[in-house]
């Protein structure tokens, strides 16, 4: 079993040590990575929702010359209480090794999980709401609650609970207790939680605050936390998440949202707490100027169908308007179908032949609308359906207004087949 030095003291990022195993865990192209394992140790494996931390072993070899070894992971095997170092270097059993921790990654995850035993008192103190998980994200942390839904009054009395605790600076203080009398203080609600592992427990005690059974790293005092922000909530199964960072990362995440705020605000050239109106003002104008562009897109599309109506003579007794729309005439294939509509509304005896491409020069396929006037007798539907379906295409529709789609190859030859059975009609 490992001694665990950050049991002592979670601040302590240099240590001297033995190795006393070596393990290959893997190999890929000609390069192995080790776990070592020491017989003491300051590095945090993975384990309760916070990440290992990382760092370095120095050693010198036999030969005087300086070793270096990076650990890039921590591992602990819950059965037996080995904690696992892994490196790309191997270091022999016996050799003695300086352990040196990244201290600043150390120095947030402290911030990142002690603020998380003080949120999980808060969201209890405050609206009795469990925690059921903590996760230590790489941005953001979160944990997740046993309640169905949290008000934005809720989360401000927490987050403000919070950072009176750190305000407060109160001892956070480590102590070991018996599984029986952890038992009873839980009965007693002076516990908020009791881990199901046997033995004695390491209890953690933020100062006439909260008192929790945990074996992870935290700040001496709650004014290290530094602060506490919430960023958010998201409804997941049976829970809710919160979103929350602490102490630098708190004043970083606060800048950057300050910067997209001003950010905002300046291309809106108005004052950051005039955003969210500015927005609501861009959004009904947007709406106005959507219906205006309907109403104007109607009426041009009237004029221009009265216009195709005027320049297509009827040829034996049957007016047939086959035309090849592509943007920015037409902008998508709703404008040929409202074409469509018009030029069969306001004309007798008409026949609506027009196709849509996004690009004329693409590989899209193309959209066929195929509409016929009110006094003439076929039926749009089935004529589209059988043609296209011979062209390799699909579609379908009523009796006087159809729609479907056909590769850019086959076009032509499908719009020929159309205008064909027009003149067999008339
Ligand atoms: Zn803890």
């Amino acid at each position: 079993m490992t001694e665990r030095l950050y049991y002592a003291d979670s601040f302590l990022t240099s240590f001297d040590a033995v190795v006393t195993d070596i393990q290959e865990v893997s190999r890929a192209n000609g390069l192995s990575l080790w776990r070592v394992e020491l017989n003491r140790s300051a590095f945090y494996p993975t384990s309760g929702g916070q990440p290992h931390d990382t760092g370095r072993l120095l050693a010198t070899a036999r030969s005087g010359a300086e070793l270096s070894a990076e650990i890039v992971g921590v591992e602990e095997d819950e059965q037996d209480g080995r904690v696992w170092h892994h490196t790309a270097k191997p270091l022999v059993a016996g050799t003695h090794v300086r352990g040196v921790v990244d201290a600043a990654r150390r120095l947030d995850h402290i911030q990142q999980h002690s603020g998380q035993h003080l949120l999980s008192a808060a969201f209890l103190q405050i609206c009795n709401a469990p925690t059921v998980s903590f996760h230590l994200g790489e941005a953001s942390s979160t944990i997740d609650l046993a309640v169905h839904s949290l008000s934005d009054a809720t989360l401000q009395r927490v987050e403000d609970l919070a950072n009176q605790i750190i305000a407060d600076d109160r001892p956070v203080t480590v102590t070991v207790a018996s599984r029986e009398q952890a038992e009873a203080w839980l009965a007693a609600g002076e516990l908020r939680k009791l881990p199901p592992r046997a033995g004695n427990l390491r209890i953690v005690d933020i100062a006439d605050f909260d008192r929790n059974a945990c074996g992870g790293t935290h700040v001496r005092s709650t004014g290290q936390i530094g602060g506490l922000y919430l960023r958010g909530t998201e409804k997941i199964k049976q829970a809710v998440r919160v979103e929350f960072v602490c102490g630098l990362r708190a004043m970083r995440a606060a800048r950057d949202d300050f910067h997209t705020l001003t950010d905002a605000a300046r291309e809106l050239s108005i004052g950051p707490k005039e955003v969210p109106e500015a927005i609501l003002r861009l959004q009904a104008d947007a709406k106005h100027a959507a219906r205006q562009i309907r109403t104007l897109t109607g009426e041009l599309v009237r004029y221009r169908a009265e216009e195709l109506i005027r320049q297509t003579p009827l040829d034996k007794g049957l007016r047939c308007v086959r035309l090849q729309l592509t943007p920015p005439d037409a902008p998508d294939a709703g404008h040929a179908k409202l074409l469509a509509s018009k030029l069969t509304a306001q004309s007798e005896r008409t026949v609506a032949l027009l196709s849509w491409t996004p690009d004329a020069a693409g590989t899209d396929a193309a959209t066929i609308i195929f509409a016929r006037s009110g006094d003439l007798a076929f039926d749009c539907g089935t004529v589209l359906r059988e043609t296209l379906a011979a062209n390799g295409g699909r579609g379908g529709g009523s009796k006087d207004m159809a729609q479907g789609s056909v590769s850019q190859e086959r076009l032509q030859a499908a719009m020929d087949s159309l205008a064909g059975v027009c003149s067999e009609i008339s």
